[in-house]
Order: structure tokens, then sequence, then C-alpha cells
């Protein structure tokens, strides 16, 4: 049985929240002839400026940009103004909205910036969300928030303090199958769950690239993309870990003298179900599995950027629309900031998130279980 879903559910949120909206207008006695100025403000597209020139801003989210529907790039931040002129001729960017790490801090005067994206190396998205808030712009920031639960949390007072959401770069959180293997988990749709298996993990190249140094990476694959493995387990379990144990193995000690190379970490929920997580940077698996009382089902691949597909218990395929998933990443905050609504990934999600993985590697340091506090 092949399950077909017409409309993505971010679509649809979106059409209930402007009926919504209407509705409580002309309930508050807003006149029609008021209505269509209003509409125009909301239907602004906001102006994203993007911090980090590299891989996946140029080969995801430039594009993406192009399909959203609430958001346009308004602005770029680089350091090499080779890729400050090729930008600015392919995507028509005045000099005026192009930046450098030094200039950053001068976004706070550009109105056409509401949002930054940050897209550097992980030990340089605390500064950089930080230093985005006091200028007073939303921020979405990619993955893994930053190194360390202490540097989310400052990240999160600062876009308090300014009154600023901020989100991370969550993208599967819009990913059909993805939210499928959530609703058929956490809605118990085949029983209670009884386990899961998760793993993401790929063969890493150039040994000199920033992933492999401690210090600008954090660490290894876990904070590349066994977070990803986490999170397939948080959001198909709709729990939230009480304890962790974890190994970890260098078969290639130089090339990941620094950084973790291959992680396996089982997590214990309140239910009594266990989650087995692994992540590699030196072999390729990618695939999120979840046994429950009356049968099963998996993504494989569960992770990628497309071709995302699954199989359930009784010879079914999962098979849903595949969505560019950083344009619904970006329309969906775009839509937060307009309705004033916090976005489901917010900073606390990916404190979340840091506050385990830091619990994995004291389990890999110590030997031993770590216990967490429920809820992160
Ligand atoms: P990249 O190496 O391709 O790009 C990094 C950019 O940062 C480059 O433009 C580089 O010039 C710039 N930079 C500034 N200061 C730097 C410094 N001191 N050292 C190195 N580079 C510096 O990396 P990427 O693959 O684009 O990853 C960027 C961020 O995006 C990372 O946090 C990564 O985890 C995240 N990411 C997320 C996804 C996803 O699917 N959501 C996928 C890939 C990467």
């Amino acid at each position: 049985m092949e399950i077909l879903v017409k409309d993505s559910i971010a679509r649809v949120a979106d059409r209930s929240r402007r009926e919504f909206l209407q509705t409580a207008m002309l309930a508050a006695g807003a006149s029609i002839v008021s209505m269509p100025v209003l509409a125009r403000q909301s239907d602004r597209k906001l102006g994203v400026a993007l911090v980090g020139l590299g891989s996946l801003s140029t080969n995801q989210i430039a594009p993406a940009l192009q399909k959203t529907e609430h958001c346009r790039l308004a602005a770029i931040v680089t350091g090499t103004p080779a890729k400050a002129k090729a930008w600015s001729e392919k995507y028509s960017i005045a000099e005026k909205n192009i930046y450098n790490y030094g200039s950053f801090d001068r976004v706070a005067d550009n109105p056409e910036i509401d949002v930054v994206y940050v897209v550097l190396p992980n030990s340089m998205h605390a500064e950089y969300t930080i230093r985005a808030a006091r200028a007073n712009k939303h921020v979405l920031c990619e993955k893994p928030m930053a190194n360390s639960a202490k540097d989310c949390e400052a990240m999160i007072a600062a876009c308090q303090k300014a009154n600023r959401k901020l989100a991370i770069g969550y993208r599967l959180h819009f990913e059909p199958h993805n939210l499928e293997a959530k609703r058929l988990g956490q809605e118990k749709v085949l029983g209670k769950l009884r386990a899961i298996e998760a793993g993401f993990g790929f063969v890493i190249g150039d040994p000199t690239q920033w992933r492999l140094k401690k210090a600008l990476a954090g660490g290894g694959a876990l904070m590349d993309v066994g977070i990803y493995a986490l999170q397939g387990a948080r959001y198909v379990s709709g729990e939230e870990p009480i304890e962790v144990v974890a190994v970890e193995t260098k078969t290639d000690p130089v090339k990941f003298k620094e950084v973790d190379e291959t992680i396996y970490f089982t997590l214990r929920f309140p239910s009594g179900l266990l989650a087995n997580c692994g992540t590699s940077y030196n072999a390729g698996f990618n695939r999120l599995w979840a046994g429950a009382e009356k049968g099963w089902f998996e993504l494989s691949p569960a992770y990628s950027y497309g071709g995302i597909k699954g199989r359930m218990s009784g010879d079914k395929t999962i098979s849903l629309p595949q969505v560019d998933q950083f344009a619904s990443e970006m329309d969906d905050f775009a839509l937060c900031i307009k309705n004033n609504k916090s976005s489901g990934v917010s900073g606390e999600e990916g404190l979340r998130d840091l506050r385990i993985i830091e619990a994995i590697y004291q389990s890999i340091a110590s030997g031993k279980a770590v216990r967490l506090k429920a809820g992160g």
C-alpha cells in the first residue's frame, strides 16, 4: 500500500493560520478596506543574510531560497572577495548588502535584513548568533547548534534579550517521510515502541578540513551526522532520554587524532524503550528503524537531502512527496516570525541535543553510563 500526502503539513498549517487571522480580524471589526494593507505586509518576503558561503550555502541554501514563498536572499557575509563578486552577480545582490566578518555588525543598520542564517564551522555558530541578535536580527543557525551546551545557553539568552527568534537548521522536521515516522512512533500506530535503531555515517575525504579539527568542529562524526540519529530517536519516540552509554573506536587514529571517528551510543527512555544509535566518519550508513508491538517501520535512506524512502511491516512502502527541505525550513521560520510563534526547531531543541552529546562524550571518557535529567 502506498501512502500519498498531497499537501505538506507546513502548507496546511500556513493556510489555517491565514484563515484564522482573517476570521479574527473580521471578528474584531477590522474594516475590509484595511485588510489588503495588512495582507501586503504579511506577504512581504523576509530578507535573509547568509553568513558563510561554503558548500551548504552554495549548493543547498541559496538554490532553496529561490524556491521559498516567504524569504529572499537579501545579503551575504563572506571573507572572500571573489565569492562576493560571483554571488552578487549570480543573485543580484547590491554592494551595500555585502559584508565581511569585520563589517558584519553593520547588518544592524540594514532594514532589508530580517534573518541572519549562520552557515559557518560549528565553533563560530555561537559568536555569529549572538552578534546577529545584538544587531536585532532573527537567527537561523545550522546544526550542531554550538560546540557546547553552555554556548547554546548563551545563544538562547542573547536572542531572548533582543526579543528575536532563534531556530536551528533541523531540516528533517520538514521532510514528509521523517514526519510520517514521527507520527507512526508518537501516535503508536503499531502499538508501543520496543526498540529503535538509528545510524548516520559517511567516509570523510580531505584530512585537512575543519570538520577534523576539534577547535572548529567541537567533535567528529557525532557532532556532524550522529546528531541526526539522535534527533531521529527523539522525534520517533517523542521521549527524552534519561540515560546514555557509549563507546568509540578509531580505526584510523592519525586522521581522527582530534575528533571521534565511529561511535555507538544507546539511549534509555523513560518508558523503558532503548535506542541503539551509531555514527561514523569512516563507514557509510543512513537508516532510522523502529520496532513496535505490532510491527516495524524504517526509513533508508533516512537523512539525505532527497530520495528518502520508507518501508513498514506488512509489505508496505512509505512513499511521500520529496520536498526541498531547506526551502520548507526557511519558510517555516519566516512564518514563525510573521505570526509571532516559536519555532518547533528552537534553540531549546538544539540545546537538548548538545546536553545529550556532552553526556555521550562523558560516557566514552568514563566508560560508564551517564544519567540525564528528563527533558534535557
Ligand atoms: P564548508 O567548509 O563548506 O563552509 C564553511 C564556510 O565557512 C566557508 O565559506 C568558509 O570560508 C567559512 N569560514 C569562515 N571562517 C572559517 C574558518 N575559520 N575555518 C573554516 N571555514 C571558515 O562547510 P559547510 O558544509 O557549508 O558547513 C557549514 C555548517 O553547516 C556546519 O555547521 C555544518 O554542520 C552545517 N551543515 C549542515 C547541513 C544540513 O544538512 N543541515 C549540511 C552540511 C553542513
